[in-house]
């Protein structure tokens, strides 16, 4: 971090300041040009706030040149993260694929969804059972019976199962579920994020609609900080200017998030577009970019779905979209989990 000073700042300000920054720890470097004096902070600066430096008024500017999450951070762990979910692996070199309905609507609806995904090779079981709807008038999922059919549809197909927590009193609910997914609504839900910070279970985390990536990164770093080292990062589309999909895939933050971080990036190119036939190209164009799996709605009866029929695959579009999946990981080196 450096903190550059007004020419009008006292040396006794600077003094005082420094010898805070000492107190937590931190080496000074001093630069006293003939123009600007400046000074370098050497060590830990991720818990020093930068309001708190900015605030004082004889300070010019702040500027980090390094970045404020530190578990989450390549750097500090260049071997990449490969997260053990029920034994299907996903990152460092392992790919997978969450196949499911938006939500759990029926016993028979998720057992035969999860078959017929798990016949086309794919990973894990996804179902939403708690639904953030933007309307409070919509399906707003079958809550913890979802949770138990989905527990029914998992022991039917042996695929494990990853559904959506949105609220920290319904975490004795999931205890055992496999992966636990933070929604892209609950991306800065801080108190949620601590909480399952403190389970061993991993969590699957969404970007937010209008995230930036190091505010996606902190986000994870809260789960990390918290001692749950499992988590798998999941770009899902971020709000921008052009209304013709439902949110615009920012398949370039896939290759900027596996610069900067160890952990796994997946990508769910169904609620990225919002509509079924640009599934497809998006997966694909997801593994292109280096991600480390998929996450895709399929559902058997789409027109009727309760939610999202309109991104949603029939099984028969996704059996078709895995045998491409299938070529496109194999090409690009990556072992799928199944
Ligand atoms: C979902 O996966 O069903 C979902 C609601 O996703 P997101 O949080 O990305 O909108
Ligand atoms: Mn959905």
């Amino acid at each position: 971090m450096i903190v550059i000073f007004k020419n009008t700042a006292k040396p006794e300000q600077v003094h005082a300041l420094c010898e805070s920054f000492e107190a937590q720890g931190l080496k000074i470097h001093n630069s006293e040009g003939e123009h600007t004096h400046l000074i370098g902070l050497i060590g830990d600066t991720s818990a020093v706030d930068i309001d708190w430096v900015r605030a004082n008024d004889f300070v010019e500017d702040v500027k980090r040149v390094s970045e404020p999450y530190k578990k989450a951070n390549l750097k500090f762990h260049p071997a990449r993260t490969v997260v053990d979910i029920a034994g299907r692996r996903i990152g460092g070199g392992h790919f997978a694929v969450m196949a499911g309905p938006c939500s759990v609507e029926s016993e028979a609806q998720i057992v035969e969804v999860a078959g017929a995904v798990k016949e086309s090779g794919a990973g894990l079981l996804r179902g939403g059972a708690f639904k953030p709807r933007t309307s409070p008038y919509a399906f707003q999922g079958m809550r913890a019976e979802g949770l138990e059919l989905l527990r029914r549809a998992r022991a039917a197909t042996g695929l494990p199962i990853v559904t959506e927590i949105m609220n920290t009193e319904h975490i004795p609910l999931f205890e055992d579920v496999d992966l636990i997914q933070v929604g892209a609504r609950n991306m800065q839900n801080f108190e949620l994020l601590k909480e399952l910070g403190r389970l061993k279970t991993p969590i699957l985390l969404k970007r937010g609609l209008s995230s930036t990536i190091e505010e996606f990164l902190m986000s994870a770093e809260y789960i990390m900080a918290g001692g749950n080292e499992n988590v798998i990062l999941c770009e899902r589309g971020i709000r921008t200017f052009e209304p013709s999909m439902r949110n615009t895939l920012d398949i370039s933050a896939v290759p900027m998030l596996k610069s900067r971080t160890h952990l796994p990036v997946v990508v769910d190119p169904s609620h990225a577009a919002g509509i079924a036939w640009m599934v497809e190209p998006l997966a694909l164009a997801a593994i292109a970019a280096g991600a480390d799996g998929l996450m895709i709605e399929v559902h058997n009866d789409p027109p009727h779905a309760k939610s999202d029929g309109a991104q949603s695959l029939t099984p028969a579009q996704f059996d078709a979209l895995m045998q491409k999946i299938k070529g496109a990981a194999a090409f690009f080196g990556e072992a799928m989990a199944v």
